[in-house]
């Protein structure tokens, strides 16, 4: 068989089990998109832009400010001739944001957590992680080559019994997202930071869901929680409307990541109009207008929470990400095709991004919606779970 064979041959499967993927012609931050091939307009519940700032012109005039001199790309990584001005203010920022010592910006979020993790652990040291953990907590678990142990969701009973190994390990850490991105549920810190704690070992939390959107003032459920991680994980992709990642802890950690996270060394820098355009919505997020869009985002989460309970669908959390699970990946296709012939764009979630039978509509709200798209969007669910007889799984 040629490569082009095999590779078919596996497309096949994927389709056959209703896991093909594709990428959309609609997509976009904002929360209207025009529909290319028929112009028609979409109201999107999919993007993580929380706070609604993707089109805000503070943000895009930051970006061309900062473009004027800089260019486009950093040209270089941070540590041959990449680092700017931008860069170092954007970690300033963030830090002071997160009343922490220092800040390590990363190219994405996906690579701050393999470059933390690879240079926080290795083959001599045991990493315990939660089930419903992020690919790029995943992927740098297994890059590190430590002992791994995956315990079941929120279980942190099964952390502490995980973290308890007698084996003679270097070094333990505890890995947990805050708010988790498919569940939309909490991580329950208090008890995870405690067990950590106990155990003398190092506690890494991934707030990409939660930063800039929940939390006193957006800083997070740690700060929540009165609980201070070893090393805060966050993202500028979603509330924070650019791109890019980044690791917020103590000053040594910080220069340890930059002599050891390879994943910050062998990279190019984060552009730094990038940069400018999340220093730009981080001072919005830190604002009085962030507070009024953070209750704005809550406020909507309530009303899309209430509405799918009045229709018999319940939904786990209590937060913007709303997850409406279906079952087999069919299910959640046929869902979402029947939504976007509705007006309403909501990609299925299905395996490997979520455990096999709990595919899904993850549905996600931002300051940017009114009440009247909510409205919509629970009378098109409403249709449709009478006419496919839907009872959430
Ligand atoms: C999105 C996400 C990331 C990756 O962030 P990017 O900046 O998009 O690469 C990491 N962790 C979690 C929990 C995420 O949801």
């Amino acid at each position: 068989m040629t490569l082009d064979e095999e590779l078919l041959t596996d497309l096949i499967r994927l389709e056959e089990s209703g896991r093909l993927r594709h990428t959309s012609p609609h997509a976009g931050p904002d929360r209207l998109h025009p529909r290319t091939s028929t112009g028609r307009s979409l109201l999107s519940f999919c993007s993580n832009d929380y706070l609604g700032l993707a089109n805000h012109p503070a943000i895009a005039e930051a970006i061309s400010r900062s473009a004027a001199h800089a260019g486009a790309g950093a040209g270089a990584s941070r540590l041959v001739s990449g680092e700017a001005p931008e860069h170092l203010l954007l970690e300033q920022e963030i830090a002071a944001l997160l009343d922490s010592p220092a800040a390590l910006l990363f190219p994405t979020g996906y690579q701050t957590n393999m470059g933390v993790i690879t240079a926080l652990a290795g083959p001599e040291d045991l990493i315990v992680s939660d089930s419903a953990n992020h690919a790029s907590i995943i992927d740098g678990c297994r890059l590190s080559r430590a002992q791994i142990a995956v315990y079941p969701h929120r279980d942190a009973n099964a952390a502490d019994r995980a973290l308890s190994a007698r084996d003679p390990y270097r070094r333990r850490l505890l890995i947990t997202e805050s708010l988790f991105s498919m569940d939309g549920d909490r991580a329950p810190l208090s008890d995870l930071a405690e067990i950590a704690s106990s155990h003398g070992a190092v506690l890494i939390v991934d707030e990409a869901h939660a930063l800039g959107v929940v939390g006193p003032g957006g800083r997070g459920l740690a700060a929540e929680a009165g609980v201070k991680p070893q090393v805060v994980i966050g993202t500028l992709g979603k509330a924070f409307a650019a791109s890019g990642g980044f690791a917020v802890g103590s000053t040594i950690l910080r220069t340890s990541l930059i002599n050891h996270a390879r994943h910050f060394i062998y990279t190019t820098a984060c552009p730094p109009p990038v940069a400018a355009a999340a220093s730009a919505a981080l001072r919005i997020s830190n604002s009085l207008v962030g507070d009024g869009l953070r209750a704005r985002c809550l406020d909507l989460s309530t009303q899309l929470r209430t509405g799918l309970e009045q229709l018999g669908l319940p939904t786990s959390g209590q937060d913007a990400i709303v997850s409406l699970e279906l079952g087999i990946e069919r299910r959640a296709l046929a869902a979402s095709a029947a939504l976007l012939e509705a007006g309403i764009l909501i990609p299925a979630i299905r395996p490997p991004t979520v455990p096999p039978g709990t595919s899904r509509l993850r549905i996600t709200i931002s300051a940017g919606h009114t009440r009247a798209d909510v409205d919509l969007l629970l009378g098109v669910l409403s249709t449709l779970s009478s006419a496919f007889g839907w009872v959430a799984a």
